[in-house]
């Protein structure tokens, strides 16, 4: 089966080309960040002119890279939500556009989904079941894969998402946009253990997450050094900021392992990128005797071949959508 995939949820245009759910004969990522980056986020409005004006550039070099015509594709997936509505519409229309014309199967695919997914490219012999935990800059989600399309929420976060704590503590210290990939990079010249910030573990055996706590507390303790006119070291503030993240994300994905019995654990979305949390995971799971996956980078971000990735398994496992698809920017996982 080839498909050609498409995701265009929130500032990246992307198309990628895919035979079968794991090999992947190009990924074109087109990234808008240097055009938000002035903005401090994401403008809706703007990223939704840019990916009309991206995506049919963007799908043709997906189909040159992979050396493939429109003829040859089997079938078209693309993310219909959740992220901005207008985002998604874009690439909708051209799902739904190349669907008719060249009369094959459409997939519409969810997101966080797709962020799974990567892990099935990054890790051929990778099969469910396993416990996921999906960190991106909209979601925080813990969740059992118990097949191919089958997913258990055992928790998510309550308020703010993790990339999202990321990108507002790395605003707060006075570092760029987005915050992540900064933050990171700054924590590695820092003391984890300089600034005690709360770790909020919720009710006991609960899976789900929150960090607005903690990012209260990064904010009151910056403004409490400027009131007293103390120098604020902001590598250690990044570095204890990040540790108080990766000590609950990792605690709570380790118990899920255990609980449900499995042995492979997998991390997803933008914020698998950070390399404190790969390291913590990595050692942890070595202890436990857990398998450990993790996309490369370059997967860990918003792209399509990951939805390539989830759209083949929706599409063998039955599941196709009908060409009156709506983006649904709020969908939630598991659901169609
Ligand atoms: P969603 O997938 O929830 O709709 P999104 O697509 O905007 O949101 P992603 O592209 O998955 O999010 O990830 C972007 C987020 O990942 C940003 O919040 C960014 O700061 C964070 N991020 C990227 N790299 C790192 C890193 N090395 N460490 C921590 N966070 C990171
Ligand atoms: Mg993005
Ligand atoms: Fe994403």
């Amino acid at each position: 089966i080839l498909s050609l995939a498409i995701e265009t949820s929130c500032d990246e245009t992307s198309a990628a080309v895919l035979k079968n759910g794991r090999e992947v004969k190009s990924n074109i990522i087109m990234s808008q960040i240097d055009i938000h980056k002035k903005f401090g986020g994401v403008v809706p409005e703007v990223a939704s002119r840019n990916h009309v004006q991206d995506i049919n550039p963007v799908i043709k070099e997906a189909l040159d890279t992979a050396g493939v015509s429109f003829r040859d594709l089997d079938i078209i997936s693309v993310t219909y939500g959740p992220g901005l509505v207008g985002a998604l519409l874009v690439g909708l229309a051209s799902a739904k556009a190349l669907a008719y014309a060249l009369d094959i199967p459409l997939v519409g695919v969810h997101h966080i989904e797709g962020h799974i997914a990567a892990n099935y490219i990054a890790h051929e012999k990778l099969e469910p079941p396993f416990i996921c935990l999906v960190v991106s800059g909209g979601h925080t989600h813990l969740v059992k894969v118990a097949d191919y399309g089958k997913y258990e929420i055992l928790g998510r976060t309550r308020d703010d998402a993790a990339g999202e704590a990321y990108d507002k503590v790395a605003r707060a210290i006075g570092l760029g946009y987005p915050g992540g990939p900064l933050i990171d990079k700054l924590a590695k010249e820092g003391n984890p253990h300089a600034i005690s910030f709360p770790r909020t573990y919720l009710e006991e055996g609960s899976y789900d997450f929150s960090f607005s706590g903690l990012k209260s507390a990064v904010l009151n303790y910056l403004n409490g050094m400027k009131m007293k006119a103390e120098p604020i070291n902001e590598a250690d503030v990044a570095a204890s900021f990040q540790e108080a993240v990766i000590e609950v994300l990792s605690a709570k994905l380790i118990r899920a392992c255990k609980e449900h019995g499995l042995k492979q654990a997998a991390i997803a979305g933008g914020v698998s990128a950070n390399s404190a949390l790969r390291e913590r995971l990595e050692t942890m799971c070595k202890k436990e005797e857990i398998d450990f996956y993790y996309p490369p980078l370059m997967l860990c971000t918003d792209n399509a071949a990951m939805i390539g990735s989830a759209g083949y398994y929706e599409y063998v496992n039955g599941y196709t959508s009908s060409l009156d698809l709506n983006a649904k920017p709020g969908l939630r996982l598991g659901d169609k």
